[in-house]
């Protein structure tokens, strides 16, 4: 899969050729991601973006960023901010193209009075309730409300006054006049204006109304010359209405839109309402939390870029719903992460091994490679000591048959140093192991096996005791124990969280190597997964490492 250029095919690149070959839209292509800015994104949005601007790249067009803040009451400029950082932080580029909806409110205002004056608008005083009901069923037809009937005039004044703040919030609303009776209820003269008496973010308290995203949403597309508008495919039942208003207003372009499906993951919750509940109710660190499956959260887990763009590459473009499984997800990250990412020995869980025969104060060098197949990354320094730390889980007092790491009496190979032996276990009075003791065998440095010794088949991890870094590594896991924490009406998606899904180890020692690394950094730690350094707690003084992925899937 090459870098930049998203070459997987999909329906919407056929559109996007038989448009070109046409020569329809002067042969421009133009995108847009339209996010409304009242939460951060997620993966499900960053599907979206790498569509979007994947295509804006590959035909040499552009992607709009376009902020649909219409709803005064949800949104935030936290959210505003956010976004633009995670675009960026993914890699793409808007180009100077950065709009906001609220930017075309007096044209979208402009546009509904040109609809009143073609009679295909009207104020409607019915209360929400009245409405509803009049609108009829997918098996019964809609009804007209008293006030359909309404002059141009009347509604011209009307919608005025409107605009004037002089009615309370819900005592009216401007409604497109399309067809009660149509099978498509958003056809049923839906709502396009309503009253908020709230100030908006950008315009401050200069509205008192404002437009519904299926107003505003085709008409800033047309405004700023999108070609294709593509959108997920929830709003398939929308597009006659994008249309509809197009042609109404006959307006100078007209974008056209295409629906695909959303990206559902399993072991996961999308929707920005419930990442808020779990991030208001502190049953995750933030929005960053890096168990989330916002951009933030994935960033500060240690994803890179390359590898969520590869994963929506991989996944495709389509029509039909599915729910994608979050193994394909961990394996992209797995695989880009392969490829990059220096190579060290952490001892995530110690336990103490004294080397007896080994001199007492000797640090011995050893060398090994950063990367194991690219060379050209370098070598790393690696102290050998009398005291090391191995893994708890490398030692078993009384393991079964085929057990290769180390147990009373046994030998393992200390990568890239030597073979040792153990021969002695040391417990607390509640019986837990607290150190071995062990001896080395000189002529075993660096895989050798000299004659006479049996090959030693298990290879472990460890850390000098002595020269070693203190670091906290946190364990992440999956933030629900079930696929679908939805599925199930009855019960609390909260319930189905996973309490194992952080697990904080405080006493992790790393190969001196690592002293030095910066937050975000990335590494496969030997044997035991990729890890990065936390974006916001590491530091110089007290390091602390993020797992972002393990070496296998070995989820149950
Ligand atoms: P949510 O339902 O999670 O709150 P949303 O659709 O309301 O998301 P928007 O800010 O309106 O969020 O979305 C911005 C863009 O991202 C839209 O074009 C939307 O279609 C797209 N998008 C949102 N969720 C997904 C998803 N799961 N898969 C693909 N695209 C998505
Ligand atoms: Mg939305």
């Amino acid at each position: 899969m090459s870098e930049e250029k998203n070459e997987v095919n999909n329906f919407i690149r056929n559109i996007i050729d038989a448009d070109l070959k046409t020569g329809k839209n002067k042969g421009q292509v133009v995108t847009r991601f339209p996010p409304e800015p009242n939460g951060y994104l997620h993966i499900g949005h960053a599907k979206s973006i790498c569509l979007n601007f994947g295509l804006a790249q590959d035909y040499k067009g552009v992607c709009h960023l376009r902020f649909d803040d219409t709803n005064p009451l949800a949104e935030d400029v936290e959210y505003v901010d956010s976004i633009q950082e995670d675009i960026k932080w993914l890699g793409f580029d808007w180009q100077n193209k950065l709009f906001y909806a609220s930017d075309y409110f007096d044209k979208l205002y402009d546009f509904a009075v040109q609809l009143i004056k073609l009679g295909k608008a009207y104020v409607d005083h019915s209360t929400v309730e009245e409405i509803r009901q009049l609108r009829g069923s997918l098996t019964k037809p809609g009804q007209a409300s008293s006030f359909r009937n309404r002059s141009v005039e009347e509604n011209l004044e009307l919608f005025d006054k409107m605009k004037k703040g002089e009615f309370k919030d819900g005592e009216c609303v401007l409604r497109a006049k399309i067809d009660l009776a149509s099978p498509n209820m958003n056809m049923r003269d839906p709502i396009i204006y309503r009253i908020r008496n709230v100030a908006h973010h950008r315009t401050g308290d200069k509205w008192q109304i404002y437009p519904m995203y299926d107003f505003t949403h085709p008409l800033s597309d047309m405004l700023e010359g999108i070609t294709h508008s593509i959108c997920t495919l929830e709003f398939e039942d929308h597009r006659p209405l994008y249309d509809w208003l197009l042609d109404e207003l006959e307006t100078p372009c007209h974008p056209q839109q295409i629906e695909f499906a959303r990206l559902n993951l399993d072991y996961t919750v999308m929707s920005k309402r419930k990442l808020l509940e779990l991030v208001e109710k502190n049953l995750v660190s933030g929005w960053d939390d890096p168990r989330m499956p916002t951009v933030r959260g994935m960033r500060r887990r240690g994803y890179t870029p390359q590898s969520i763009k590869n994963f929506c590459d991989r996944i495709g473009v389509t029509k039909k719903n599915s729910i994608i499984s979050l193994s394909t997800l961990e394996h992209a990250v797995r695989e880009d992460l392969d490829e990059k990412a220096p190579r060290a020995m952490v001892v995530i869980d110690p336990i103490k091994v004294v080397i007896e025969n080994y001199p007492d104060n000797e640090t011995e060098i050893l060398n090994a490679s950063i990367h194991p197949k690219k060379a050209e990354m370098g070598k790393r320094e690696i102290p050998f000591t009398k005291e090391i730390y191995i893994e708890r889980s490398d030692f078993m007092e009384d393991p079964p048959k085929d057990y290769f790491r180390l147990k009373p009496e046994g030998f393992v190979r200390l990568r890239y140093a030597y073979v040792i032996h153990c021969h002695n276990v040391i417990k607390d009075e509640s019986g837990k192991v607290v150190e071995l003791r062990a001896n080395y065998f000189k002529d075993t440095k660096g895989g050798v096996t000299p004659e006479g010794m049996k090959k030693v088949k298990g290879i472990i991890h460890w850390v000098s005791a002595t020269k070693g870094i203190p670091c906290e590594v946190r364990l992440y896991d999956r933030l629900f124990k079930v696929p679908d924490p939805l599925a199930d009406k009855n019960t609390d998606f909260k319930e189905f969280l996973n309490e194992e899904s952080l697990v904080v180890m405080e006493e992790a020692v790393a190969e001196p190597s690592l002293e030095n690394v910066k937050a975000e950094e990335q590494f496969q730690f030997e044997r035991m997964g990729f890890f990065a350094a936390d974006r916001e707690e590491h530091s110089s003084d007290r390091r602390v490492f993020n797992r972002i992925v393990t070496l296998k899937d070995n989820w149950k």
